[in-house]
C-alpha cells in the first residue's frame, strides 16, 4: 500500500530534472557567465592579462588585439574589476553559460 501510494505521488509529480537543451535554465542574478569585451572601450593596456590568475586573456598592444581561451577562464571577474578599476569598464561577465565547442573555435 505504502508503494502503490508512492508511485502515484511520482506519477503526478514534474520531473525534478529538464529536458535539456530544448527547456533552458534562467541564470540567476549576477550570474559569472562568458566575458565579454567591448573594443570600442579597450585601451589595450593589459592590466586584465597581468591580472588575470589563470592566464586566460592574451592582450596585443602593438596590433591591438584581446583574446580569451574560455577553455582556461574560471569566470572569477578579475578582470572586470581590474579594468573597472582605470574606468575602461570594457569586460563584463554575461549570463551565457553554453560554452561548449570545439577547441579551435574557443578564442572567439
Ligand atoms: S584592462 Fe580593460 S582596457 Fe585594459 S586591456 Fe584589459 S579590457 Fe582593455
Ligand atoms: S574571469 Fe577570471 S579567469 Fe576569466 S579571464 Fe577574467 S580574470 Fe581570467
Amino acid at each position: 500500500m505504502k508503494l502503490t501510494k508512492e508511485i502515484l505521488k511520482n506519477i503526478i509529480k514534474k520531473p525534478a530534472t529538464r529536458n535539456y537543451p530544448s527547456v533552458k535554465q534562467t541564470p540567476p542574478k549576477n550570474y559569472r557567465g562568458k566575458i565579454s569585451h567591448n573594443k570600442e572601450k579597450c585601451i589595450y593596456c593589459s592590466l586584465c592579462e597581468k591580472n588575470c590568475p589563470s592566464g586566460a586573456i592574451t592582450v596585443d598592444r602593438e596590433n591591438k588585439t584581446w583574446t580569451c581561451d574560455y577553455s582556461l577562464c574560471t569566470f572569477c571577474s578579475q578582470c572586470v574589476e581590474e579594468c573597472d578599476k582605470i574606468k575602461c569598464h570594457a569586460i563584463k561577465l554575461t549570463d551565457k553559460y553554453e560554452l561548449a565547442k570545439p577547441k579551435k573555435d574557443f578564442n572567439v
